[in-house]
C-alpha cells in the first residue's frame, strides 16, 4: 500500500534476481542499496509530470498518471471532480491520460461512464501488458522547463490482484545514462518467478541495472518473515473451507472476510 514504501536507489539491483544459494554468497560480496522509508507521494524522481497511484495534491497539477491496479489505497484523488478537472484541461490543448492495464480500465469506465459517457478517451490501455513486447513511448510535459520529454514505458504484471501491474520507466538523459526506474505497487511475485521475468531482464537473460525502485513494503516486516507462497495460501483456505462444510450437515457456505479492499471508490 502506498504508505508503506521504501525508495531504494543503487547502481544495480541485479541481487533481487538471484536464487536464495547465490543471494547468500552475493550479499557477501557487495550490498550496497541505499534505502529511504517513506510515505509514497505519487512523484518519482526523474520524472517531473508524472504521478503513479495517487490523483491528489500536487499531483493533480501533473501531466501524465499511472495506475497499477484498482485497490483504493492506490486511487485516492480518483473522483468524479478530478475527471471533471481532466476533462475541463484536455478540452483546451493538454492531452492527460491515465495509463493502466485492460483490466483496470474496465472497472474505471465501469465506475465513471454513467456520469463521463465520454470516459474511454483519458483512459489508455496502450501500454501492453504481454510480456517482452516493446515499451510505448509517452510524452510528458515538464512544467519547470517548460518542454516535453519522452519516456519509454513497460508494464510487468504484478499478480497481485486482477489487472496489477507494475510500471518500468525508461528515460533519456543527457550527458548521462538513461535512468531506469522501476515503480512496483503492490505485487505478489514468487522467487521462483522473478528469474524468468523478461521484461526485468535483458535480452541476454541478465537482470536489469534498475536506477531507482519504489517498492511496496506492507509485508516487509519481521511479522511476516515466513509468508507463505501463493499455492500455500491456497491450500490453507481450501483446508479450512472444507473442514467447515464437512463438519456438519448444516454448513453449506462459508464467508471469508478478507482486510484488503476490492470496493471501486
Ligand atoms: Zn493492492
Amino acid at each position: 500500500m502506498p504508505g508503506n514504501y521504501v525508495y531504494v536507489s543503487q547502481e544495480d539491483l541485479s541481487l533481487l534476481s538471484l536464487d536464495e544459494k547465490n543471494r547468500k554468497n552475493e550479499k557477501r560480496e557487495k550490498i550496497y542499496i541505499k534505502m529511504q522509508g517513506r510515505p509514497f507521494t505519487g512523484q518519482l524522481l526523474h520524472l517531473p509530470g508524472v504521478s503513479c497511484d495517487n490523483f491528489s495534491g500536487e499531483n493533480r497539477n501533473n501531466d501524465q498518471f499511472f495506475l497499477s491496479h484498482c485497490h483504493t489505497d492506490h486511487m485516492i484523488g480518483l473522483d468524479v471532480n478530478f475527471i471533471k478537472d481532466m476533462r475541463r484541461k484536455n478540452s483546451v490543448k493538454v492531452n492527460h491520460k491515465i495509463f493502466c492495464s485492460p483490466i483496470s480500465k474496465a472497472f474505471l469506465i465501469n465506475k465513471f461512464q454513467p456520469q463521463f459517457k465520454d470516459i474511454k478517451r483519458f483512459i489508455s490501455d496502450e501500454i501492453p501488458i504481454t510480456e517482452g513486447a516493446p515499451p510505448v513511448v509517452v510524452r510528458v510535459f515538464d512544467k519547470k522547463k517548460s518542454e516535453f520529454y519522452k519516456v519509454n514505458v513497460t508494464c510487468v504484471k504484478a499478480e497481485h490482484c486482477p489487472g496489477s501491474v507494475m510500471f518500468l520507466f525508461e528515460k533519456e538523459e543527457t550527458g548521462q545514462k538513461n535512468k531506469v526506474i522501476l515503480y512496483t505497487g503492490d505485487f505478489r511475485l514468487e522467487h521462483i518467478r522473478l528469474p524468468t521475468l523478461k521484461d526485468l531482464h535483458t535480452s541476454a537473460g541478465e537482470p536489469l541495472k534498475i536506477d531507482i525502485m519504489y517498492l511496496d513494503t506492507t509485508f516487509c516486516s519481521k511479522e511476516y518473515e515466513k509468508f507463505p507462497i501463493r499455492d500455500e495460501a491456497i491450500q490453507a483456505i481450501w483446508d479450512l473451507v472444507s473442514s467447515w462444510i464437512k463438519k456438519n450437515g448444516k454448513n453449506h457456505f462459508t464467508y471469508l472476510s478478507v482486510s484488503q479492499c476490492h470496493r471501486m471508490g
